[in-house]
Formats: C-alpha cells, structure tokens, sequence
C-alpha cells in the first residue's frame, strides 16, 4: 500500500496552529526567562539550564550540546519517533487531521494560495491609506496615530467597484479570499470592500485571514466583515489577539471589547491587551481561546439593552469553559 506524502503546506499549517512551548513544557518544566524560556537539556547532562525555547520563531536550541529544531525535531528527538509519527502526535493533540487523500492536500495548497493573495492585497490597501487624505483624517480625528496604525496595518479600500479587479488578476483567489462578490446576474464580480477602513484579521502566527471594514462617514453598514472563508471562520477568531501576544504572550488579563476600533484606541492608550469578536457573539470557541491565552477576561460592553444581550451570551459560552485558576469579569460601560 502506497501512502500519499504530507504535503508542506499541511506541515506549515500544523507548526502554525501548535504552539512549541505549550508542547516542550508539557514534557520539560520551562521557565520564562525574557522573551525565551529555559530549562535542563533533556538532550545531555547538565545542572545549569542551557536549553532555551523561543516562542517568537518556534524554536528550541540548547547552548550545551546543540540540539535545536523545531515542535516536530523536538517531538522526534524527545519521543524518539519517526517524522510522521511526529506530524500525527502534533496534529492529535491539536484536533487537526492529517490529509489523507488528494482532495485533502488540495485543500492545504488552496489555502497557501489564499495567505499570500490576503497578504498582498492587505499590503496594497496598506499603502491605499497612505495615499488618501481623507482616510488619515478620519483615523486623526479618532485620536489614531500613524505609528499604531502602522501596528495594526490598517488600510483603505478606495471608493471604487474594481479597485483590486485591476490591479490583481486572479479573480478566482480574490473571490475564495472573500475579497469579491459575485454581481447578482453573474456576470462578473465587484469589490466587497469600499470608501472603508480597513482592518486585517490576524491569526495566531500572524496571517492575514480576512478584513474588518468601517465606514468613514455615516453610511450603512457600519461595519462590514470578511465573509466565512476556508481560512477565516469568525467564530473562531479574535481580533486584536495576535497584537496582544506580540506585546506580551501570555498577558495577564484580556479585555474583550466590541470593535475593532475600540481594540485600536486602547492600544493607543497604552492598553495592550484587548481583543474583539468579528461581528458575532462570543462562542464556546471563543472562550477557550481567551482562557488559552490569559486566565483572567475582562468583557467591557456598552450598558444598553444591545450590549447586556451580548454579555449574557458571553456568560453562556463561558460557563462551559470555567475551570479552577480561570476568571471571567464583566464591565459595564454608563448607557
Ligand atoms: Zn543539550
């Protein structure tokens, strides 16, 4: 029997949605030294711990004997397994499976394709902002400064139908990246987002997986998300959480907030840690990954009718989440 290879894309999916700290701790006690970590090599003989871990590149190296590798090197060392038996622990642990057939794997090289299309198109939106007047007047007036802009990548979909038509060809990437819309007689496509803000969407490692777009002026819809993609699933994904790790990687409380531009002028205002959910409630989903990543939640709502309806369903989906050593709170901001 003849076992399709794992294609390089499911690989580099695998190492960005496990995390090598989370994985080498759970077999050698790490302490946080720094950005790094550090513990005694289990790989040679030591009394002072030469072994360190950085989670910012995902990788270990110990000084004494020179081990060093990735989750999986790490994996197949510590366990003494076999690459693939390695990639099939790691993807276990991690509720992800393994391609198993040709249609699988086309899967993973479809979503590779959609990063550097969504990375490319953020970049040009990117530079869109830079060229527009009218869109760094409207983030100067909200008290938005160039330098966390920058942070953020925020970006402006010109007001026009074909703004990326034009300038990328692939329309078939752009239309599964949830970048386009089919016109309704099917005659073509036109651009999702216009005369908007534009907000990237980040997941763990960085990537960008889809936009949060505001108007400017007093338009409808005020706000306007990707759609459900193969790559963003918005009840999944946090707004803000990638930022946050980036300042410190396990914070010491997340608050959540309600959008994304109230994400952007904490940070401005020097409060590091906030997150907001991408035009949904919260879920169980969202709830495990706010836990994952801080054991104290602070939600912050507006007082109104709207903002305790939100609440209670964030009460709902946490519930099932709540174990010792983890704290949820709720603010209240005045109606
Ligand atoms: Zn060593």
């Amino acid at each position: 029997m003849s076992v399709a290879p794992i294609p390089p894309e499911f690989i580099n999916e695998l190492l960005a949605r496990s995390d090598i700290v989370q994985v080498i701790d759970a077999r050698v006690p790490l302490r946080k030294k720094g950005k790094n970590y550090l513990a005694c090599c289990p790989f040679h003989t030591e009394k002072t711990p030469s072994f360190t871990v950085t989670p910012e590149k995902q990788f270990y190296y110990c000084f004494g004997c020179a081990a060093g590798g990735n989750v999986l090197s790490f994996l197949m060392e510590y366990e003494q397994l076999n690459f693939l038996e390695a990639v099939n622990q790691l993807a276990e642990q991690y509720g992800i499976a393994v391609p198993q057939n040709a249609q699988q794997q086309e899967f993973y090289k479809v979503s590779s394709s959609l990063y550097s299309v969504l990375e490319e198109v953020a970049q040009f939106y990117e530079k869109k902002l830079r060229d527009d007047a009218s869109a760094i007047d409207y983030l100067k007036q909200r008290g938005i400064s160039g330098e966390i802009a920058k942070r953020f990548h925020l970006g402006y979909a010109p007001a026009a139908w074909d703004t990326l038509l034009k300038k990328f060809k692939n329309s078939e990437d752009l239309l599964a990246s949830g970048l386009l819309v089919e016109k309704s007689d099917r005659q073509g496509f036109y651009d999702r987002f216009r005369d908007r803000i534009l907000f990237p969407i980040r997941d763990r490692r960085g990537r960008v997986i889809g936009f949060g777009g505001r108007v400017l002026t007093q338009q409808e819809p005020k706000y306007l998300n990707s759609p459900e993609t193969t790559l963003f699933h918005k009840g999944k994904e946090l707004y803000g959480l990638y930022e946050t790790c980036q300042v410190n990687r396990q914070p010491d409380r997340i608050i959540v907030v309600e959008g994304y531009m109230d994400v952007v002028s904490l940070f401005q205002h020097g409060i590091t840690q906030a997150v907001a959910t991408l035009g949904t409630a919260t879920t169980p989903d969202h709830a495990e990954l706010l836990f994952r990543n801080s054991a104290d939640v602070y939600f912050c709502f507006d007082g109104d009718k709207a903002g305790r309806a939100a609440a209670w369903k964030a009460v709902e989906s946490i519930i099932p989440r709540m174990r010792d050593g983890r704290q949820a709170f709720f603010l209240f901001l005045p109606d």
